[in-house]
């Protein structure tokens, strides 16, 4: 997996003086106590950081600028264990810059009504100060994250882990660079867009590349470097010859892994974590990339076919979140119409993901009825099942949308002993008419992310973080 630098999260706790020194001695302790808690909960991905008490403007603001400048720092959780008055919060929240979540969370779980007395009152009382320090967000319009329960509580623990995930994706997607080799395909609408706005909206970098560029790099490509990487494929993967003579079957495979190594070797000196490809577009070379991206996405590159630079880096952006599991680039392709189990049957000509694969992919090598090269090696495998998501993002000419529709990934029902390529199948909710029909309505595309680790909820919270318009179909 491509690496992204380990960071951390800061914790902030809203208080006041006006309950004196004693009560924020206490306030102090719980705070630490309740961040060691969650640290060795085991369930957050990231370690936090007890920061400070926030006690004034001056010192919420000191805090606020430090996050913004400490690269090692992703986000910020904030607590308010006592009542803040939120006058105080305004300038420092107007600076941060960072993912923000309000733990709207109590030191204790249960009142012990014996011992209640007004001192007990004023300690315990996030209720109150949370509707204070939440209605000031609202009006800045922060659009932070709220996560509601008790900080023992794995439910809640669960809420925040997947929040720190999506802040750390947000963050890295301002790195996410997609290079594109060759332009959108002729006369397809859906993949194209603004490249600026996306790089404004979302932090993302399009940068385009003739094919030519990409060839030269995989001249240079050694036969050391293609048998290396062969071996590792025969580790990997199993190799299926069908009809193929097995001299013509290596030959191709190795073309892949002569592709792969020359495509990486270009991304990782551009800084690329993302590129797409066109068919139309492949002069010099000999195949399709078809193995040679399967095999990058299994190293958490994003992609997208056709020149799909939108969705080659929502991939990235997804398998970030994911840490690259169940995460990949689809295609909605054909309908299954069976009366009450109706599915939806993704692919592309090539490129599915092996990370979306329910068992060890097969190596084929078949022709391509289009593009009019050589047969290319590709990676062919029946995809997971289980409850996730796919998502798209079009382009509206006036702003972007982000389109997710809540699915069902199911085994396949049948052997498909001529298909050369992977395929995954699903149903769509809230049912198949409905959902299909939600999803063309939207302007929703062909290409899609699908995902059974990124849940819809850290797609909406990005989604209301880069404010992006998002419909939701469930
Ligand atoms: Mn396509």
């Amino acid at each position: 997996m491509l690496k992204i630098e380990a960071k951390e999260f800061w914790f902030v706790v809203g208080s006041q003086n006006l309950y004196g020194a004693e009560a924020l001695k206490e306030v102090q302790a719980h705070s630490e106590e309740m961040v060691a808690g969650l640290n060795s909960s085991g369930i957050l991905p990231y370690p936090l950081v007890f920061k400070a008490l926030a006690v004034s403007s001056e010192s919420i603001v000191k805090i606020m600028k430090e996050v913004n400048y400490n690269d090692k720092v992703a986000g910020v959780i904030t607590w308010m264990h006592t009542f803040s008055p939120a006058k105080m919060w305004i300038q420092g929240t107007k600076l941060l810059q960072k993912p923000l979540l309000h733990f709207a969370s109590q030191y204790i779980k249960t009142i012990p009504w014996e011992k209640v007395d007004m001192d007990f009152m004023n300690l315990h009382q996030s209720a109150h100060g949370d509707r204070e320090y939440g209605f000031i967000n609202k009006r800045l319009e922060k659009h932070n994250k709220i996560v509601v329960g008790h900080w023992q509580d794995p439910e809640a623990q669960k809420q925040i882990a997947d929040w720190m995930n999506m802040a750390m994706a947000y963050e890295e997607s301002l790195n996410i660079k997609v290079a594109r080799f060759g332009d959108n395909m002729r006369n397809v609408a859906v993949t194209d867009g603004d490249k600026i706005e996306a790089q404004i909206q979302f932090g993302w970098t399009v940068d385009y590349y003739g094919i030519g560029d990409l060839v030269a790099k995989i001249d240079q490509v050694t036969p050391l470097e293609i048998e290396t990487l062969y071996q590792e494929y025969q580790r990997n993967y199993d190799f299926e010859m069908d009809q193929n003579d097995p001299e013509f079957f290596e030959k191709q495979v190795k073309e892949q892994a002569r592709i792969e190594i020359g495509l990486k070797k270009f991304l990782e000196n551009g800084d690329y974590t993302a590129f797409s490809t066109n068919f139309e577009d492949l002069y010099g070379m000999k195949q399709l990339p078809g193995l040679a991206v399967q095999h990058l996405n299994a190293q958490g590159y994003g992609f997208a076919g056709e020149g799909d630079w939108k969705t080659a880096a929502l991939d990235r952006f997804m398998k970030i979140i994911a840490s690259n599991q169940l995460t990949g680039f689809m295609e909605d392709y054909t309908y299954d119409m069976v009366s009450g189990n109706e599915v939806i049957v993704g692919s592309h000509m090539l490129e599915v993901d092996p990370m979306l694969a329910s068992s060890k992919p097969r190596v084929k090598v078949a022709p391509l009825g289009i593009g009019g090269k050589e047969d290319p090696a590709r990676l062919v495998f029946d995809g997971v099942s289980g409850s996730g998501i796919v998502a798209t993002l079009l382009d509206l000419g006036t702003h972007f949308r982000l389109v997710i529709n809540e699915i069902e990934a199911v085994k396949a029902a049948s052997d498909a002993p001529n298909m050369p390529i992977a395929r995954v199948i699903w149903k769509t909710k809230p049912n198949f008419k409905e959902g299909i029909h939600q999803w063309i309505e939207a302007g929703g595309g062909h290409h899609t992310v699908l995902s059974l680790t990124v849940s819809l909820e850290q797609m909406i919270d990005w989604a209301k973080l880069v404010n992006l318009e998002y419909i939701v179909i469930k």
